[in-house]
């Protein structure tokens, strides 16, 4: 999938082994998000681990929605994470399967419990249920229905399924051990009553089973081989095959966990991105400085850079903080490989020629890759008018200064060497133009006479270029671990996280641009067109990522 050498991990030595030694015959993974929110980059190293494990080893991987939660969970959500995984460009084994499909299997996997006396329905209040639960120092205390006969539990179930009890007063329990040390097998929880209506089954269930109950058989109902999940369910473990091994399931999956991604400057919770949507402090689930993957899509992401990062995360047991860097490194890595150069002029300093003829327009061609001839030329208008970057001309500069200087020349890209002559400044003496003259010998060389011409800087035609809004994207938090910053993520946003330019000058070629299309704006970064238009309906480039690293190099702390 990725040109990445593949570490070997533990999850690949046990799917290994279990393939040699006959315990599994093939290879059953799956993805299993609850859809109560977009997913982010975490769920993203989830999908490449279960997706790729399973591709690697023949094996198939299937997409649930684990949808036991009628009250957080929406179609909305179903939908964009169908997108998502289809964009990161895997395929699920069959259908889309949804918990919500289980849920008669379920219920009658309930009520077996309740015949074999290890479940039974409990009216202890939820305050009353989590005193009685004990501590981790001290054992639980068992509820007083904990005896009751299971005909009495089957009846009051029936009663909690069909909405004649109010939520809150009753839930059924596993029969399992008070003093248990692992306060998951202190009588869990497996059903409660909920009133809300659920997205897929309507009004039809008034008890929705709790997470626990309903993993791991899940699991087992559709086959799958190695349940692998992240390391806050490894105590959950004991009670998932305590289910499993008390149920008459028809396989018995084993449950693997691995450390889960967490990113610097990122949060990675649905619960956190959110209250970010939610509160306004981004455009959307997809505004493109989110770690979801509609955000980084839109933020112009390939699918490729995003599979290659999270394989090169690995898969281990420890948890950890990977650097954002690696992810951008990644973005630029592939990018470089692909995408077309443009010319952008971000901040527009007008240039005029004044030894061009006035009218006088003429057609370059320029490579649309340095390296990938495949990919063609692109016409680049020249002419007498021109539009500069602001930054790249100064009236006197230092030595170091390897752009526009007055009197002095510059190469602009994939044209002339050009000479600044002079300039008209406004009433507060600010340069407002740059008159120049150019070399009509030095189009892609370098003056004859031994002249030397020390920087680049790139430019667009004034009568052909055509106006653009351009996005630059800067972290979203100021420290590299915003959860644990005074305050709470929400107190360490980055107040310049979004830069909007307005009236940028792109070249023409860019006009045939379309929606996702990404590209090089030289010297500038890689940019990626924007579904949206901007003000006064211009298109919207958003910056993917700069060229360079400049994070390191002096933006730090700000
Ligand atoms: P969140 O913590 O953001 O609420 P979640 O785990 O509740 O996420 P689910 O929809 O249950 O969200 O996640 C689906 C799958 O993705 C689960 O198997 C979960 O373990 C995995 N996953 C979620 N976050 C990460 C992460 N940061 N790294 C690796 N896997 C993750
Ligand atoms: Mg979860």
């Amino acid at each position: 999938m990725s040109d990445a050498p593949r570490p070997s991990n533990f999850l690949r030595t046990i799917i290994r082994d279990d393939l040699e030694s006959g315990r599994v015959a093939a290879v059953s993974t799956r993805f299993p998000p609850e859809p109560n929110g977009y997913l982010h980059i975490g769920h993203a190293k989830s999908i490449g681990v279960n997706f790729g494990l399973a591709a690697e080893f023949g094996g198939q991987c299937n997409l649930r929605f684990d949808d036991t939660n009628p009250d957080t969970e929406d179609t909305e959500y179903v939908e964009s994470i169908i997108r998502d995984v289809l964009w990161m460009g895997h395929a699920w084994a069959g259908e889309v399967r949804y918990a919500s499909d289980y849920f008669p299997q379920l219920h009658a996997w309930a009520q077996h419990l309740i015949r074999e006396g290890l479940a039974y329905v409990c009216e202890l209040s939820p305050e009353d249920t989590r005193l009685y639960r004990g501590t981790l120092t001290e054992p639980g205390r068992n509820s007083p229905f904990r005896d009751r006969p299971a005909a009495e539990s089957l009846a009051l179930l029936e009663r909690m399924r069909v909405g004649e009890i109010d939520e809150g007063r009753m839930t059924l329990r596993a029969r399992i051990d008070m003093a248990a040390p692992n306060l998951n097998l202190r009588d869990p929880v497996l059903y409660r009553v909920k009133h809300s209506r659920h997205h897929r089954t309507g009004d039809a269930w008034h008890i929705y089973p709790s997470y626990d109950f309903a993993h791991g058989q899940e699991d087992a109902i559709e086959g799958v081989s190695h349940s692998i999940c992240t390391l806050e369910f490894e105590d959950h473990r004991p009670l998932y095959d305590w289910f499993i091994e008390h149920l008459p399931v028809p396989a018995r999956p084993r449950q693997y966990e691995f450390a889960r991604l967490n990113l610097s400057y990122t949060v990675t919770s649905k619960r956190k991105l959110k209250q970010l949507v939610e509160e306004g402090h981004v455009e959307g689930w997809d505004d493109p400085r989110m770690p979801t993957i509609s955000g980084l899509r839109r933020r112009g992401l390939t699918p490729a850079s995003l599979r290659d990062f999270v394989e090169r995360t690995g898969v281990s047991r420890s948890e950890s903080v990977v650097d954002l860097g690696m992810l951008e490194f990644c973005i630029r890595d592939d990018l470089d490989k692909q995408a077309p150069r443009a010319m952008c002029v971000l901040r527009p300093l007008k240039l005029t020629i004044r030894n061009f003829p006035a009218g006088g327009g003429e057609a370059l061609q320029a490579p649309r890759h340095p390296s990938r001839e495949d990919l063609g030329t692109r016409v680049l208008p020249f002419g007498r008018a021109l539009w500069i970057d602001r930054e790249d001309f100064r009236v006197e500069a230092a030595k170091d200064f390897k752009r526009l200087v007055a009197g002095q020349e510059v190469r602009l890209r994939n044209a002339y060497v050009i000479r600044a002559e002079d300039v008209v400044c406004d009433a507060a003496g600010e340069v407002i133009e740059v008159l120049a003259s150019y070399d009509p010998e030095t189009l892609g060389k370098n003056p004859a006479d031994g002249r030397k011409v020390k920087g680049v800087i790139h430019w667009v035609a004034a009568d052909a270029a055509f106006d653009c809004e351009v996005r630059l994207y800067d972290r979203l938090f100021r420290d590299a671990l915003p959860d644990a910053a005074d305050g709470g993520f929400l107190a360490n946003l980055n107040p310049g996280s979004l830069e909007i330019l307005r009236g940028c000058k792109a070249e023409a070629s860019l006009a045939e641009a379309v929606v996702g299309d990404r590209f090089q704006f030289e010297r500038e970064g890689y940019f990626c067109l924007d579904p949206r238009r901007g003000e006064g309906d211009v298109p919207v480039f958003n910056r993917t990522i700069g060229l360079r690293d400049t994070w390191a190099a002096g933006n730090k702390g700000g």
